[in-house]
């Protein structure tokens, strides 16, 4: 159930919780949910919802409000009204205003199959060459937006450390709106975490490759940059990322008070065992008052074993 921030609080930390609905929850989704969820109450800050269904095309009908209702069984409590991405088209596009207004993006007009050649960028994506960097090669059409990414990034992962990303080197001018005319992840999220005012991202580690970009993004709107904690993502006995594509069981198949304690010990918490037959709201209790960022392990990724 929402509910309305403590009178007076004036404590700065803003956190939030931002699932994609492409399925149902999973350990994988579940661990990032618990995580900046503790992180959050540890520092009697908020912690805000947002559904990410700006990908129109891979959102699942139902998907939301299943996620929601999980959320809801979990004992998960978000303040403020649930933000959605779908409905916030009108502020992507003023951004990318701003953006083509101070010559920071510029039209692309090169086809995936165009970049096909260009090595792999950390987080999987081609490389982009700069073909259009100076303008359109003669009869042809912009389709995306990139903006022109340069310079080396630098942040301190509470989780992960010191990260160190050459933007040209890495992804290079990356896509802001694309071609199918929708707008970005990594605009969308910047957007939106400003628009919030988060202070503090906490989320799975595949997003590590993607926070040199948005940290880039902020600095071009103008914005501040967040804190940021990746914890290790969920993966099955293969190393891959627990996803629709692995068949990963949905959390909601696992009694709650099973899963948290399975999740709290994934991120290096310490529950006691005599927590394992206690109920949902003695263990988020225990989790709440114990929370502690520096257990969480060190890692990219883990295997979680039961929860594939
Ligand atoms: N929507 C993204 C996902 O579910 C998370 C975005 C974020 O936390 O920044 O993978
Ligand atoms: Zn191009």
């Amino acid at each position: 159930m929402p509910h309305s921030p403590p009178p007076f609080s004036n404590t700065p930390y803003v956190g939030r919780f931002a699932p994609s609905p492409t399925g149902a929850l999973h350990f994988g989704s579940l661990v990032a949910a618990v995580g900046s969820f503790l992180d959050a109450r540890a520092h009697q800050g908020r912690w805000l919802l947002r559904i990410e269904d700006v990908d129109a095309p891979r959102t699942v009908p139902g998907a939301a409000e299943g996620i929601i209702a999980t959320l809801e069984r979990f004992g998960f409590e978000w303040d403020g009204e649930i933000v959605w991405q779908s409905a916030r088209t009108a502020t992507y596009a003023a951004a990318l205003e701003t953006l083509k207004a101070a010559g920071h993006a510029y039209p692309c007009t090169c086809t995936r199959r165009e970049l096909a050649d260009q090595p792999l960028a950390r987080d999987g994506s081609r490389r982009y060459p700069g073909t259009c960097r100076d303008g359109l090669p003669p009869g042809r059409e912009g389709r995306a937006w990139r903006v022109r990414a340069e310079g080396v990034i630098r942040f301190d992962d509470a989780v992960q450390g010191t990260q160190q990303i050459d933007l040209a080197a890495d992804a290079g001018d990356y896509v802001i709106r694309r071609a199918d005319g929708l707008f970005a992840y990594q605009l969308a999220v910047v957007v939106d975490d400003a628009e919030a005012g988060v202070t503090h991202v906490v989320r799975g580690a595949d997003l590590l490759d993607s926070t040199a970009r948005q940290i880039h993004l902020l600095g071009l709107l103008g914005q501040t940059v967040p804190a940021y904690a990746h914890l290790p993502l969920a993966t099955n006995a293969a190393g891959e990322k627990l996803s629709k594509q692995t068949l990963a069981r949905a959390i909601d198949e696992h009694p709650p008070a099973t899963a948290l304690l399975a999740a709290l010990r994934f991120l290096g918490q310490n529950p006691p065992a005599a927590l394992a037959a206690a109920p949902l709201a003695e263990i988020w209790q225990w989790a709440r008052a114990h929370w502690s960022i520096a257990a969480v392990p060190r890692r990219r990724q883990a295997e979680a074993p039961g929860f594939h």
